[in-house]
């Protein structure tokens, strides 16, 4: 049986952190807020807004939403996106993605100042995460999975570290904060070859392939730490999601396992606020 590390002490923890920095920002008469920029209503968007608002009421920060029509035109766009961007009382930054295809990203995401980039959306946030610069902000996710690491005391210098998947916004950015700490990583993807054996090479194995319960029994060994990222919808149980890891499966081979729900996932609104405090004090020094 595999100790369950779950989400929501970290999340309690961070929270409890967060409150007493904010409760210090106000005694300055500063505010930290998050901007979150929407365009449409997309349901998984409303349910992450949720999330966000929630966390910030709850540590005592502001979060004000900027919603724009799903028809919004490119120029229209960009001048509200660089309006929300010179706003001084705004700190952080959360621009859902995908935009509608009629939307040039790309260039939109060149419009969010890198100070308040607190999602990793732009090239220069980017650049300061794969430069190992402590002033940039990593993706939310890849981030909690570092937290939930950190919080149950697992040891990254020297481990091997597997991660599967190469995306931008998890895989690459998990396995630079990995290396950071001396982790010795390997990045997996869709043509890395005999995967399994790959897997069980890892002491600390992370999914993050978008695949539900993708790796099972014959992907794991003994003694290792799996973090799984996915959020699926769950095929064997329509309406409920599931992770890239058959949970079943694995937990009773490994030592430590990230659940889904109420793994990862829980924790990912929290360092949205946590980066979004730590991008208001920088901006206040
Ligand atoms: P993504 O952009 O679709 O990337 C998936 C990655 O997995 C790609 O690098 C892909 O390889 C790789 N992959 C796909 N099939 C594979 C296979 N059969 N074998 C090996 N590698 C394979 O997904 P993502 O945005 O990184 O998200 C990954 C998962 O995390 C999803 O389940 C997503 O819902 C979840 N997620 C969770 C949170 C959270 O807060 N917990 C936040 C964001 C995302 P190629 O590059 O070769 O195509």
């Amino acid at each position: 049986m595999a100790e369950v590390l779950k989400g929501k002490p970290v999340a309690d923890a961070m929270k409890e952190d967060l409150t007493k920095k904010i409760e210090a920002l106000k005694g300055k008469d500063i505010m930290p807020k998050l901007g979150i920029i929407r365009v449409g209503a997309r349901p998984d968007d409303l349910f992450y807004e949720g999330g966000a608002k929630k966390t910030c009421a709850k540590v005592g920060m502001e979060c004000e939403v900027f919603e724009y029509a799903e028809d919004i035109d490119q120029g229209a766009f960009e001048k509200a996106v660089t309006e929300v961007g010179a706003k001084k009382d705004v700190h952080g930054i959360l621009m859902f993605s995908p935009l509608p295809k009629h939307l040039n990203e790309r260039q939109v995401r060149t419009l969010i100042p890198v100070e308040k980039d607190v999602d990793c959306l732009t090239l220069g946030g980017a650049a300061k995460v794969f430069t190992d610069d402590p002033t940039g902000f990593p993706p939310c996710t890849p981030t909690a999975c570092m937290d939930m690491i950190h919080y149950y005391g697992i040891p990254i210098k020297g481990k091997r570290c597997v991660v599967v998947g190469r995306s931008l916004v998890v895989g690459k950015p998990l396995a630079m904060l990995l290396l950071r700490e001396h982790g010795t990583v390997t990045i997996c993807h869709s043509r890395t070859e005999n995967l399994p054996e790959v897997c069980k090479t890892a002491e600390i194995l992370v999914a993050a392939v978008g695949r539900a319960k993708m790796i099972k029994a014959n992907y794991v060994k003994e003694g290792q730490i799996v973090v799984d990222v996915g959020i699926n919808a769950d095929p064997d149980n329509p309406g409920k999601y599931c992770g890239d890891v058959d949970f079943a499966e694995v937990e009773p081979v490994v030592t430590k396992i990230t659940p889904v729900p109420a793994g990862v996932g829980s924790v990912t609104t929290s360092v949205l606020c946590k980066q979004t405090v730590m991008a208001c004090e920088m901006q206040n020094k």
